[in-house]
């Protein structure tokens, strides 16, 4: 008898059988479950595979003598309960599931060189005083530099935030809404850096531009696509900030939960080996354990330079992504200190995050720009009574970590936090004395927990692009093979993967027929 052909096993009417689904993904970052969520609601069979043993990859946690760490993000956007870019919210409510955030007060707390300090309420008008209390001879260019992020937000949050690669949609949209298209396409090919300098002069106030793009693009100003910088420098004043009661793991636990009464499945301890080929196709999936399941459509949720490099041979490369990775690089990946503090060293009314830096020149090196968070100050279950968790991290190399001896690698890593305790204790004094428990996370550890190629945060330009022009959406080269996620438009932060998300289902859902 002679094998069935790609038509015969997967002709698009025919309904998947057991080990057969309509669609796959791979991982359970939310990127995946965004996409995954989407397609079982709209009656898609979808499995999602995850290697590690809980949901939520950089946006999972874990549990340590009464502590309940978030194992990356915990400042988080698209929660709110206005407008179109509250995507978080959406796609909970998609699949019929809830979860209490708390408001947070102030976005952030600054802690730059010179002493400039400086709080970001969500009070967008507060804010616009505190910086200009600071660089008066600014008012009306940090006035008009803000204004600009509005105008990019204004547009976006006035459209269903779809798959751009779907022609009906992007007529749809444009009919329905023509100014804030053409406002954003104005936007798209630009960068923040470009727009600053047009308003503003003062060299210390443009440092300051970088670092807020810095802090979560890890780029400057100069390579922050503004699309981007629209959305956080604006929704952080209109959504704002909020964090999920029970820690940011709860949005991938609601996300399952919502999957699976959909009729959606999730495998954990299922690590992809590779995506199985056929006639230039992807159609399947085969495990470490050598199971293997077939779909119509298999997505990515692995970065690009895992998905392309070790699910697929790298030597098969197509010329798209070899053309990508010119354009962009792995960020670095983080060195994470994991602290359980004595309550009395994080003084009442402290903010949740802060960023510390004391020499610009550092912005980016490695353990230049430290990042805070201390959920505890929202959610205090998070620790026992009594006690609060402070997440500090900063920029590392997977370089700095490799061709170490066991010891040598633990000697490396109480060094590495001996130096960012003695730098934060100006900011908390008493922070070391007040030590109740450490764990310390290296590039190595989101290696291995995250399945990140080098731990890295995901993808950065390495020269000056065209805005977001460059990232690619979600369909790839090889047919039936997608990626979601933070090496697609618009990157990284859980918001943004969670638009990833809406968009890749959303074309799934069209080349499906669902
Ligand atoms: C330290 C840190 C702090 C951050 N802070 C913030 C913040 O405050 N706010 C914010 O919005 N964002 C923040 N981010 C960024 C944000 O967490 C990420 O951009 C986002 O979570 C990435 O989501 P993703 O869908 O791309 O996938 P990931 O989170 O990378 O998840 C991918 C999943 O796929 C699984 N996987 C990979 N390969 C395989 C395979 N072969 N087989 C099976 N499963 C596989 C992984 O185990 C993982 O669960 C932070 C990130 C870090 C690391």
């Amino acid at each position: 008898m002679s094998a069935p052909t790609q038509s015969q096993l997967f002709s698009p009417n025919s309904r998947p059988t057991q080990q057969e689904f309509d669609v796959i993904v791979i991982g359970s970052g939310i990127g995946g479950l965004v996409t995954a969520t989407q397609l079982a609601a709209k009656k898609a069979k979808v499995l999602v595979l995850e290697s590690y043993t809980i949901p939520g990859g950089s946006a999972g946690y874990f549990d340590r003598e009464g502590y309940r760490f978030d194992v990356g993000a915990s400042m988080i956007f698209g929660f709110g309960q206005r407008g179109t870019t509250n995507l978080l919210t959406r796609a909970l409510k998609a699949v019929n599931v809830t979860l209490e955030t708390i408001p947070d007060p102030v976005q952030l707390h600054y802690h730059l060189p010179s002493g400039l300090e400086l709080e970001v309420p969500q009070a967008y008008d507060k804010y616009l005083q505190e910086l200009t209390d600071r660089f008066p001879h600014e008012r009306e260019g940090i006035h008009k530099f803000y204004g600009e992020c509005w105008k990019v937000f204004n547009c976006l949050n006035r459209m269903e935030l779809l798959s751009l690669e779907e022609p009906g949609y992007l007529v749809r949209v444009f009919f329905q809404n023509p100014l804030a298209c053409l406002g954003l396409v104005k936007y798209l090919p630009q960068n923040t850096g470009d727009i600053a300098r047009r308003y503003i002069k003062d060299p210390t106030l443009l440092k300051f531009i970088d670092m807020e793009c810095y802090y979560w693009s890890v780029v400057p100003a100069d390579l922050t696509p503004m699309i981007n910088a629209g959305m956080v420098f604006s929704d952080r004043h209109y959504g704002g900030i909020n964090y999920p009661k029970g820690g940011v793991g709860q949005i991938a636990q609601k996300l399952v939960e919502g999957l699976e009464k959909c009729g959606g499945k999730i495998q954990y301890k299922a690590k992809a080996k590779k995506i199985i080929t056929e006639n230039g196709r992807a159609v399947g999936v085969e495990l470490a354990t050598g199971e293997v399941y077939r779909a119509h459509r298999i997505v990515s949720n692995a970065t690009r330079w895992d998905t392309f490099e070790k699910l697929l041979p790298a030597e098969e490369m197509p010329a798209s992504e070899k053309k990508w990775q010119q354009r962009y690089q792995k960020a670095p990946s983080f060195l994470s200190l994991h602290l359980g503090v004595e309550a009395g060293v994080i003084p009442a009314g402290t903010a949740c995050h802060h960023i510390l830096l004391e020499n610009w020149d550092k912005m980016e090196a490695p353990e230049g720009t430290v990042l805070v968070s201390i959920p505890t100050v929202l959610d205090p279950d998070l620790a026992p009574a009594g006690y609060h968790i402070v997440h500090a991290f900063t920029s590392s190399w997977m370089e700095e970590w490799e061709g170490l001896s066991q010891q040598e690698y633990e000697d490396k890593k109480e060094e590495a936090a001996g130096r960012i305790i003695e730098r934060l204790e100006k900011i908390f004094p008493g922070l070391d004395a007040g030590l109740d428990y450490m764990e310390v996370g290296t590039a190595r550890s989101h290696r291995r927990f995250l399945g990140r190629e080098d731990g890295t945060y995901g993808p950065i330009p390495r020269l000056k692009l065209m805005g977001l022009l460059g990232m690619p959406f979600n369909r790839t080269s090889m047919p039936g093979l997608y990626c979601v996620g933070d090496s697609t438009f618009p990157g990284q932060g859980l918001n943004a993967v969670a638009f990833s998300g809406f968009a890749c289902a959303h074309r799934i859902a069209v080349d499906l027929g669902f």
